[in-house]
């Protein structure tokens, strides 16, 4: 694609990577082919190659967004789709970054939005103050089936019981079982914690089982990712977490940073070019990116040890699009499932989001909910008898249309290797 930025516009280093970007796309629309909102809406301005031509327009024009340019950004799940299936390496996730950023900024949007946002961005990066927000929300969940468009999808989403909070809470370090081989940094989270700390309650069992001494670093909290994706500046969420990181690097070193939850390690793992910018953080926000690891792509290279009790359940994976497309990860998973004896069943239109995308399943919920039960029929059409995938939005999301169990991979797999039996399956 032809660009037309001038050098003053150049010399930033956004409009720098995303004319980079820009000119690597050819006009193809195979990315269209594979994108949820193009298959939904069928409108050209719904799907990649559409947003594309909007963010240039107004980044190459220094334009301020308008509301037809926001409205077909923000209908964009950020899954990542079409970075997969693009030829041309095109970076849809930089570009829609730096447009979205360039929203915020020159766009000011009705007062409801405004607020809504500005509460996801204050509530949801903590999860003592997640946890007070959904005991709220608890009262009004009887009403949701009542309430329109966001507050029920809000209400709809909200657990109909608080969990008490996990090992992970506070800052501390688990000792490996036996002789330690590794030693890792866990990113405890932000909403996971709040919603479902037994994830990391099995993960750190599955680690510390498997040979790894398993530090939550103190000042290490959200990774920003939700935040970012409201257009705003998460760097705050970076640099802490890299100096928490670096802390634990100087003080033991580190084997890996583990992330459990893959919209997050995206984010963490992109922590080097958030950064780049920042002569005092780009090389170590870059350190820490390299360690970054997904839960199950850190357990396949180390090996899973054999299942105490093969379980023998027909477990659906749903491969999360931050996971799959967002991380390239999608084959380890599902070799530890098996692994660890379970029957493992792929999920016919596997590659499409479930509608969950962070905040997007309360911004958007009709387009939400329309994924949603796009996904839960597929998932249903190959009749499981509990689902696993390897992000909580998706958890959370497909088990607001389901019976069928929904859980974390590594809570499956702690325990197949001799942790407790998941209570979503008591
Ligand atoms: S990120 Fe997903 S929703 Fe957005 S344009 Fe790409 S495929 Fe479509
Ligand atoms: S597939 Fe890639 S090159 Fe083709 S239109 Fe989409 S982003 Fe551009």
């Amino acid at each position: 694609m032809q660009t037309h930025f001038s050098a003053a516009q150049l010399a930033q280093a956004d409009i720098e990577e995303s004319n980079r970007i820009l000119r690597k796309c050819v006009h193809c629309g195979f990315c269209n082919a594979t994108c949820p909102t193009f298959l939904l809406i069928g409108d050209e301005l719904d799907g990649p190659r559409g947003r594309i031509y909007l963010i240039k327009d107004m980044i190459e024009n220094d334009r301020p967004a308008t509301e037809k340019v926001v409205r077909h950004i923000d209908r964009c799940l950020s899954c990542l789709a079409c970075m997969t299936t693009c030829p041309s390496g095109v970076h849809y996730m930089h570009l829609i970054d730096h447009g979205r950023r360039h929203i915020e900024k020159t766009y000011r949007r009705p007062l409801a939005d405004r607020m809504l946002r500005d509460f996801f961005a204050w509530v949801m990066p903590d999860p003592a103050r997640f946890r007070r927000m959904m005991a709220l929300a608890r009262l009004a969940k009887p009403l949701a089936s009542l309430l329109p468009g966001r507050l029920g999808a809000m209400g709809r989403l909200t657990p109909g019981k608080l969990p008490a909070p996990g090992v992970t809470e506070t800052p501390r370090v688990f000792p490996a079982e036996g002789r330690r081989q590794k030693r890792v940094a866990l990113l405890a989270g932000c909403v996971q914690q709040a919603l479902d700390p037994a994830i990391n309650d099995a993960t750190v069992r599955l680690l510390t089982r498997h040979g790894c001494e398993v530090t939550v670093s103190a000042g290490a909290g959200c990774c920003g990712s939700l935040t970012h994706h409201l257009g705003r500046d998460a760097l705050a969420f970076a640099r802490a977490n890299v100096d928490a990181w670096m802390g634990e690097l100087d003080r033991g070193g580190l084997d890996a940073v583990i992330v459990n939850a893959s919209g997050c390690g995206t984010t963490v793992k992109d922590y080097g070019f958030m950064l780049r910018e920042d002569p005092a953080y780009a090389a170590k926000a870059a350190k820490i990116a390299s360690l970054a690891r997904d839960v199950s792509e850190f357990m396949a290279a180390l090996g899973l040890k054999a299942p105490a009790n093969p379980p023998g359940m027909r477990v659906a994976y749903h491969s999360a699009c931050s996971l799959q497309h967002g991380q390239r990860i999608h084959a380890q998973p599902k070799q530890l499932l098996a692994q660890a004896g379970f029957e493992v069943l792929d999920v016919p239109e596997g590659h499409i989001c479930c509608g969950s995308a962070g905040t997007y399943n309360m911004l958007q919920p009709a387009l939400a909910e329309t994924l949603r039960a796009r996904k839960v029929k597929a998932i249903e059409s190959v009749k499981p008898q509990a689902i696993a995938a390897g992000n909580i939005g998706c958890i959370a999301q497909i088990a607001s249309g389901t019976g069928i169990p929904v859980l974390h991979t590594v809570e499956l797999l702690d325990w197949a290797t001799g942790g407790p039996k998941p209570a979503a399956l008591a």
